[in-house]
């Protein structure tokens, strides 16, 4: 998408101004600014809903998955692995991949973005499995990618258990609590089906803010590439945070802040 099509004044932008006026911005496209606050001052807003990636918990001590330094670039026969055509041969890399992540997020705790989200009192929508936004104190997360908090019994036509994982983790290796059947970590892998009804609690969420926010991911693979487009439908004002920002911006946002989201949403929340 070019940014003639996103500077073009015949999308919806206006649509999404209601009861934010005042501001210079209005019915303008802006792209590239520093400052949430600046774009989209919190106390303007009263349904916030916030989709976050992988780069709200790189300060949490997390990677991300892509980039020079992801996860996925640096061990690329673990990517492999994530690949539910391999249960159950590869359960072991599942939970040291997963179960490592959840225990480096455990011990490092939310960060001060994930606060931050909590105290707007946003809804949540997470890519992420790490548990944070919960230990933030945000309720009703919808973890469209699962979590590695939990475990489900890999012999599912047989038992259907799923529980915590420090449930399942009483085993060595993590076993179901029910069958005893090996366990594995409730994260969805490649190749695996999303929980429709996460979906369909993303879809609502998105439908009934007033403000969207992309934080830390590119939103551009699905679900989270409708995720922007249907709050902008419905009439939200859609910024995008992105740290390292790739190519031109998303059409689908009316702005992108560039910068930490540790910062822009530790400066947002206390605006
Ligand atoms: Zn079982």
């Amino acid at each position: 998408m070019g940014t003639t099509e996103a500077e073009s004044p015949s999308l919806p932008a206006v649509d999404g101004m209601h009861g934010v006026g005042g501001s210079a911005w209005i019915g303008h496209v802006q792209h590239d600014v520093s400052s949430l606050a600046a774009v989209a001052p919190r106390e303007r807003f009263t349904r916030i809903c916030a989709l976050t990636g992988a780069g709200i918990s790189v300060a949490a001590g997390l990677g991300t998955f892509r980039g020079p330094d992801g996860r996925w670039t640096m061990t690329p026969e673990m990517e492999r692995a994530m690949h539910v055509q391999l249960l159950p041969g590869n359960v072991d890399a599942l939970w040291s991949v997963w179960g490592g992540m959840w225990d480096v997020a455990a011990a490092a705790g939310p960060t001060a973005a994930h606060r931050a989200l909590a105290a707007a009192g946003a809804s949540v929508i997470t890519q992420n499995v790490d548990g944070l936004h919960q230990a933030a104190g945000s309720v009703g997360v919808v973890e469209i990618h699962g979590t590695a908090g939990r475990a489900r019994c890999l012999d599912e036509d047989f038992c259907g258990w799923t529980g915590s994982a420090d449930e399942a983790k009483r085993a060595d290796p993590p076993q179901c609590a029910r069958c005893t059947e090996p366990a594995r970590p409730a994260v969805i892998l490649f190749g695996e089906m999303l929980d429709p009804e996460a979906l369909a609690q993303a879809r609502r969420l998105a439908a009934e803010c007033d403000l969207f926010l992309a934080i830390g991911t590119s939103g551009r693979v699905a679900p989270a590439s409708w995720l922007a487009p249907t709050a902008r439908q419905a009439g939200a004002f859609c910024v995008n945070v992105d740290l390292y920002p790739d190519g031109n911006p998303d059409p689908a946002f009316h702005a992108r802040v560039v910068g930490d989201a540790q910062d822009v949403l530790t400066e947002w929340a206390a605006a």
